[in-house]
């Protein structure tokens, strides 16, 4: 099946789509950059999260379930855990085993499987402490003030998977001076724990104890479940520098290899209505609000905002807006009406025109066009068309078993309706706008469409609705 249909991935290493062969097809192995659990999660990172689940079911269709190993890392050791467990009075555990459960929740009602393995940073310390230990005895790396350091002018080729020289990154980075350091881009591997901190006794000698450096987690924990030389290493385009470059040069020079990983893939950035996402801009949006929107809806709900994720292509950046969520959940409504009519078993299964489009570089927008294809087709009354439509749409972990009759309005509903109505109009009335629009797409997506009417006389607005199924059913049949 793979000699027919090649998957052709995006190699960031070589920026070029290359045919992808695994090293071994017994057991194709990719490694993808976790969470670092202090927060709740944000909807960016849950792309890579759904981005790399879309890859991982590809790759087991392809290969067999049983001979794909993917490994997400959780890193549960870091300043930011230090800082927020200090900031609430909680243990570090307590706060990474918090976070870490919550993280689950979350992707799980966004459809996405678990990982083969899902290691943890504090239970690799030995086989981090080991990466060091050779890195230092082969001359990549050095100890100075109880600090143990990556020496980057050691290894010839760093910068290869960002493409830049070494003077364009030392301009670029925000490089961190310190006097112990032989040159300016060298990187922490090991450093000391203040009083109160995780520590663990230190590698190479040094008497004080410590803690790992964030990109050494990485490396050890891939070594150890995947291999000094693995197929597939995915994250977020933002790790590419430096977190990404880090890792190879460690593991590249820990063991002498060429490559780390075979193929970088990278996903694109996220933007919130068109804006960078910050906190400071008030656009911080986590996986966790949204879906408590619809508390008893939370895994329809969730494959909205998975089928929103997919809508752009992965390397591209994606705007994430209500106006996105609402198109996605009308598209979802319109393909989870013809479950009962297809008349399959929830079985997940990718038929070939699904398929070619997911070869080609993970292309979700082409794959979403053609599942709209085979919606109309099922509309005008195809029943085989309906059954590609609802297999296809499971096997990329889209919910369209769950739909109940949302086009159904019922009293309870109907209270909702009005109250939402009025909240718009309250909102329009304080020149509010932009949440009086989001509203109104908030109801399209529940297939409720406004009207708004003045009265001529007094130029009061008054507000009229009428339930419109986004789907077309009636008109295309
Ligand atoms: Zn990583």
């Amino acid at each position: 099946m793979a000699e027919a249909h090649p998957l052709m991935l995006y190699n960031t290493l070589t920026r070029r789509k290359e045919a992808f062969r695994p090293i071994d097809p017994a057991n194709v192995r990719m490694y993808v950059c976790g969470p670092t659990v202090y927060d709740y999660a944000h909807i960016g990172n849950a792309r890579p999260v759904i981005v790399f689940d879309v890859l991982f079911r590809l790759l087991r269709h392809i290969y067999g379930a049983e001979h794909v190993t993917y490994v997400r890392n959780i890193t549960d050791v870091d300043d930011k855990i230090n800082a927020r467990a200090a900031e609430e009075g909680v243990s570090i555990r307590e706060l990474t085993e918090r976070t870490a459960k919550q993280f689950h929740e979350d992707i799980s009602a966004l459809g996405v499987l678990p990982p083969t393995v899902e290691p943890r940073a504090t239970e690799h310390i030995p086989e981090m402490k080991a990466l060091i230990e050779a890195l230092v005895a082969n001359g990549h790396a050095y100890v100075a003030e109880d600090h143990v350091l990556f020496h980057v002018p050691s290894m010839k080729d760093y910068g290869r998977l960002s493409n830049r020289s070494l003077e364009e990154m030392e301009a670029g980075a925000r490089v961190e001076v310190a006097p112990y350091k032989k040159d300016p881009m060298d990187f922490v591997l090991w450093k000391p724990s203040k009083a109160g901190e995780p520590s663990w006794p230190s590698p190479c000698g040094i008497a004080a104890p410590g803690r790992p450096g964030w990109h050494i987690e990485c490396s050890a924990m891939a070594e150890r479940h995947l291999g000094q030389v693995f197929d597939i290493h995915g994250g977020g385009i933002d790790l590419v520098f430096p977190h990404h470059e880090n890792e190879i040069a460690q593991s590249r020079c820990a063991h002498g290899m060429p490559v780390m990983a075979r193929f970088w893939l990278h996903n694109g950035f996220l933007q919130v209505e068109g804006e960078k996402m910050s906190k400071s801009l008030g656009n911080f949006v986590t996986i966790n609000e949204l879906l408590r929107e619809r508390p008893a809806d939370q895994k329809w709900w969730g494959g909205v905002m998975r089928l929103a994720m997919l809508s752009t292509h992965y390397r591209q950046p994606i705007n994430w807006s209500r106006k996105g969520l609402a198109e996605a959940e009308a598209a979802l409504t319109r393909w989870a009406k013809q479950y009962e009519f297809a008349e399959v078993a929830a079985e997940p299964q990718l038929t070939q025109r699904i398929a070619n489009h997911l070869c080609n570089d993970l292309n979700t927008p082409g794959a979403i066009a053609e599942l709209h294809a085979m919606a109309k087709a099922a509309e005008s009354g195809s029943k085989h068309e309906a059954q590609e439509l609802i297999v296809n749409a499971l096997f990329l972990g889209l919910p369209v078993d769950e739909y109940i009759a949302q086009h159904q309005i019922d009293d309870m509903q109907m209270a909702l309706v009005n109250e939402r109505i009025d909240a718009r109009l309250e909102a329009r009335k304080a020149k509010n706008f932009k949440e009086a629009d989001r509203i109104r797409d908030e109801l399209a997506a529940m297939g409720i469409a406004l009207k708004d009417s003045k009265d001529p006389k007094t130029g009061e607005i008054t507000t009229t609705w009428e339930v419109r199924a986004p789907s077309t059913t009636e008109a295309s049949r």
